[in-house]
């Protein structure tokens, strides 16, 4: 599951990843006072924001507010936009590039470190990459990050800071059991300059030095491993990767994606559900979902699983049952009661195979529902029905 930037950067926060001073705002009219400069950043699952006009700058409210109009109406490769981060405009003397990953070569996380960052690291040469397989069991030492810090040019405080961010953020990490966590770009904020009046006898003179500046994490992604998301209750899920018709539907039980066509597809088993869409498309038919049953003989559960197909509002409507723990009669009861319960006049075409076949489509033939053992015959009888309609 991918965070969005404020998620990931509220993660930051709790593990001491220096993050900017900001807040987040679903209207622009919650844009509050202020003095200085902010920035206004879409908020949207996916990257490259800034070249597609996703992040601005403002000097004053009115301003903050009229670009977080803009910029809530804006759909960034094909994103809507889900909120605005309001954050503080950091004065960026350099952009760094730091992540840490699961490698899949080596099984290992892989923490990747460059001091070019600020643009998509595949565009940075390898060479400018500095690679750290780490070993699980050991995790980051301290001496990992000075290493890290030395090849990317920090020395004294800043590599101090750095350290700290990597072994930080690798605990981020391990805890939230993530696929990838990137900071790009780490910001290298400008130094501030310290005068100091001297002592006599050089009274009347000002020593000037520039105080280090301070590494934050101006961006962040994070991608947490899906199947671990029970065991982080305080991630919510991101609503915004699913329509909410798919929402809906993954909340009842049901394996469910939308898709473009207008065939309404109830089958059990996500391999064969996925042999039905292609099979369908075989035939010039276009699926309108993927529903799988899942494993499950329950007369309920097959009933309902039409709510959700025909809430997509399909043309007609595919069941492909393989019967197993699945048993087809009770398949066919589930079929026949949604058609009467919800009243489908729609074509529904039925294959059923397996356990208890003969008595499932017996009892659909009964009540005037087209059944098949073959998937091929099913599609060609809905296929034949929806072109006889047209
Ligand atoms: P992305 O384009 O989706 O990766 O969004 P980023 O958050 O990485 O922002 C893109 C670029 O905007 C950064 O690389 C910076 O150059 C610039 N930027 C972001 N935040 C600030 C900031 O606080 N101050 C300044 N000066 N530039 C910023
Ligand atoms: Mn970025």
């Amino acid at each position: 599951m991918n965070l969005y930037e404020y998620q990931g950067k509220a993660l930051f926060k709790k593990y001491g990843v220096p993050v900017p001073q900001g807040y987040v705002v679903f209207k622009p009219e919650e844009i509050m006072d202020f003095y200085g400069e902010r920035v206004i950043k879409a908020q949207v699952l996916t990257g490259g924001r800034g070249k597609s006009g996703g992040v601005k700058f403002a000097s004053n409210v009115e301003e903050a507010r009229k670009l977080a109009k803009e910029i809530l109406s804006m759909e960034i490769k094909g994103h809507k936009v889900h909120a605005i981060l309001v954050e503080e405009k950091l004065k960026i003397e350099k952009e760094y590039y730091l992540s840490i990953l699961i490698d899949r070569s080596t099984r290992k996380p892989l923490i990747m470190a460059s001091p070019e960052g600020g643009v998509e690291i595949e565009s940075v040469p390898d060479e400018k990459i500095y690679k750290f397989v780490v070993n699980p069991e050991i995790g980051v030492q301290p001496f990992v990050g000075r290493a890290l810090a030395k090849k990317m040019g920090f020395t004294g405080d800043l590599a101090k800071q750095f350290t700290n961010i990597l072994m930080n953020l690798y605990k981020l990490f391990r805890e939230y059991d993530a696929e990838l966590v990137e900071i790009n770009p780490l910001v290298l904020t400008e130094g501030k300059e310290v005068k100091t009046e001297m002592y006599p006898p050089m009274s009347g003179m000002t020593l000037s030095t520039k105080a280090p500046g301070k590494l934050i994490a101006a961006d962040s992604k994070v991608v947490i491993d899906t199947d671990s998301l029970y065991r982080h209750k305080d991630l919510e899920e991101n609503a915004e990767e699913k329509t909410p018709l798919e929402l809906e539907a993954t909340k009842a039980g049901y394996a469910f994606v939308e898709l473009d066509g207008n065939v309404g597809v109830i089958a059990n088993g996500a391999g064969l559900t996925m042999a039905t869409l292609d099979t369908l498309l075989l035939y010039g038919l276009k699926p309108r979902n993927f529903l799988d049953l899942g494993g499950t003989d329950s007369v309920d559960i097959t009933k309902n699983a039409f709510t959700y197909v025909l809430k997509a509002n399909p043309d007609a409507i595919l069941v492909n049952i393989f019967g197993g723990v699945t048993k087809c009669d009770t398949v066919a009861q589930g079929i026949i009661a949604a058609k009467e319960a919800f009243n489908i006049n729609m074509p529904i075409v039925v294959r059923l195979s397996g356990v208890h076949e003969e008595e499932g489509r017996k009892m659909l033939e009964e009540n005037g529902i087209h059944a098949f053992a073959d998937m091929r015959h099913a599609i060609e009888k809905l296929k034949e029905i929806m072109e006889g309609s047209q």
